[in-house]
């Protein structure tokens, strides 16, 4: 079996448990795809050896998220200025899983906001680098059991050899490619964590309805089948997402398709569980209470559920991605 479709396998089974614990694990986390499909041999070993034999809890982090810029990336404001040797990095970032502990942080940055997607570099910064700082840990309504993090860079000096795939990477404007390609590795693996909170809800749902008597009622059978089925779909996309990526095909459609389906099939597992559970729901005390907060973000991280249909309906008409 390829690392991708492990990858979608102890997705869902670790969000089954729980996915906020699941991301609170130490390792390098969103940061590993970009490294693993831009990064130079030199970069990979250097950032990733010393997540094989950890000497200590490290993580790493992937932060292309800005207070201006989610759905729409090429929207990235932060700047990066070629200073000698080095970069020098300016600018915000917002809600990036576990940046405040991580070892380093790949990190999305513009040398030019005229150049659009074209001007896009990717960094690795490293903790402790001076101009790295402003750590705030942002409120969630759900997945509160790991930090999503906003945090500056201020003149941030990077040093050459960090920036990610090197110079020649870019001179084939490949930087936003290279973004894209870590979200056809990454979006499979969201869908499939979402299949796993969905699972978690059916079956903290079953367990609700068949204490409280409610199983005799077809029209609550009715809705679990239906659950039931559209998350096996949900997880068969993920897996077809990822068996296509470890056999080094074309994806994109498969883990947009992924990406779009699984949250929602997910989000309407904890809605039947909310409204079964009544007024147990309300009180905040049930497990399907907590699943229904958590399972919102499956749609909104790596590209919305609209930001997927919409690349998957301009694919269907032979329009270029955007
Ligand atoms: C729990 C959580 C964890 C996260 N972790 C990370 C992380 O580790 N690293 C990181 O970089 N980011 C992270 N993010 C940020 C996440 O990627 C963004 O929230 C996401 O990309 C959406 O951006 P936005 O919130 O700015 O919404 P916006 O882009 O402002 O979108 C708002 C709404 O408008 C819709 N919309 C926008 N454009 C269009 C369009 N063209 N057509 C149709 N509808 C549109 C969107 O679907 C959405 O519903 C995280 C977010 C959450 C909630």
């Amino acid at each position: 079996m390829g690392p991708a479709l492990t990858g979608v396998l102890l997705s869902e089974e670790l969000a089954y448990w729980d996915r906020g614990v699941a991301v609170a694990f130490p390792g390098p986390g969103l940061g590993e795809p970009p490294l693993l499909a831009m990064g130079t041999p030199e970069q990979k070993e250097r950032f990733l050896a010393p997540f094989r034999a950890p000497d200590r809890p490290r993580w790493g982090s992937f932060a292309m998220t800005e207070p201006g810029a989610g759905s729409d990336v090429a929207g990235i404001r932060t700047s990066a200025r070629r200073d000698g040797d080095s970069w020098l990095l300016s600018g915000d970032k917002s809600f990036a899983a576990n940046a405040s502990r991580a070892d380093w942080i790949v990190v999305w940055a513009t040398v030019d906001p005229a150049l659009g997607r074209a001007g896009h570099r990717a960094f690795l910064v490293e903790r402790g680098t001076p101009g790295l700082g402003d750590f705030k840990i942002e409120r969630k309504m759900g997945l509160k059991a790991y930090e999503s993090t906003s945090f500056t860079l201020r003149e941030c000096r990077v040093p050459a050899d960090n920036l990610l795939g090197g110079e020649q990477h870019y001179a084939r404007q490949a930087g936003f490619k290279g973004a894209m390609q870590s979200f056809n590795a990454t979006r499979p693996m969201i869908g499939a964590m979402a299949v796993g909170i969905g699972r978690a809800a059916l079956d903290a749902s079953l367990a609700f309805a068949r204490e409280a008597e409610r199983l005799g009622d077809s029209r609550v059978r009715d809705r679990l089948e239906r659950i039931q089925r559209k998350l096996r779909a949900a997880r068969l996309l993920c897996w077809r997402a990822a068996w296509l990526a470890d056999a080094r095909r074309p994806n994109v459609l498969e883990a947009s398709m992924a990406k779009a389906a699984a949250p929602a099939a997910a989000l309407e597992a904890a809605v039947l569980g909310m409204e079964l559970i009544g007024e147990v729901g309300g009180r905040g005390d049930h497990l399907i209470e907590k699943l229904f907060r958590d399972v919102k973000a499956m749609d909104i991280v790596e590209g919305t559920g609209q930001i997927q249909r919409v690349l998957m309906a301009r694919q269907l008409v032979g329009l270029p991605r955007d």
